[in-house]
């Protein structure tokens, strides 16, 4: 049995749609607050400071979910969001773990670590492309890196092997969630 540690709840707003996944210990802290309703439990316990309870495995917001419009943080996963978790020179889509960021006008040429200046791209592109600019490289990038003007949806694909059983439910029909 894996460890605890890595074990995962997925979140589903009031309308039963999948809206983010989290760390287990989040969901119990949720459910504490009053925040959110148990659907499906994992089939093991944990043992809190009083009682035993078993690991949600699906919770339900009690409260409308909001969407909140705050200025999107500059960071690898938003990077990604923004791009579609696709490889911006030969469009690829891949996992997190395959994909790595870009500086289109390298550092080297003065190129600097922001929105306009970084793209996603797998490793094999960004090998290939090295210290170069993409017109360097002949490499041509599917579209002009921008700032998001909102936080981008973060999709997380859900590998169908990996995914816990007690998700299939809330997940079969989109394969992937959205989460912000
Ligand atoms: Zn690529």
């Amino acid at each position: 049995m894996e460890a605890t540690h890595h074990v995962h709840t997925l979140v589903l707003s009031q309308g039963y749609k999948p809206v983010k996944i989290v760390p287990w210990q989040r969901a119990i802290t949720l459910l504490f607050l009053g925040k959110v309703e148990v659907i499906e439990e994992y089939d093991r316990n944990i043992k809190t400071t009083s009682v035993l309870i078993k690991i949600p495995a699906v919770v339900r917001l009690l409260n409308a979910f909001r969407r909140h419009k705050k200025p999107v943080k500059f960071s690898r996963v938003n990077i990604y969001g923004r791009d579609d978790y696709r490889c911006q020179y030969c469009g690829e889509g891949r996992s997190i773990n395959e994909l790595t960021y870009d500086h289109v006008v390298p550092r080297a040429q003065g190129g600097k670590t922001v929105w306009s200046n970084i793209v996603t791209a797998c490793t094999d592109c960004n090998a290939k492309k090295g210290n170069r600019t993409p017109a360097q490289a002949g490499m041509k990038l599917l579209k002009q890196p921008m700032q998001p003007t909102a936080t981008p949806a973060l999709v997380v694909t859900v590998n169908q092997q990996s995914m816990p059983d007690a998700w299939r439910d809330y997940v079969y029909w989109t394969g992937e969630l959205e989460q912000n």
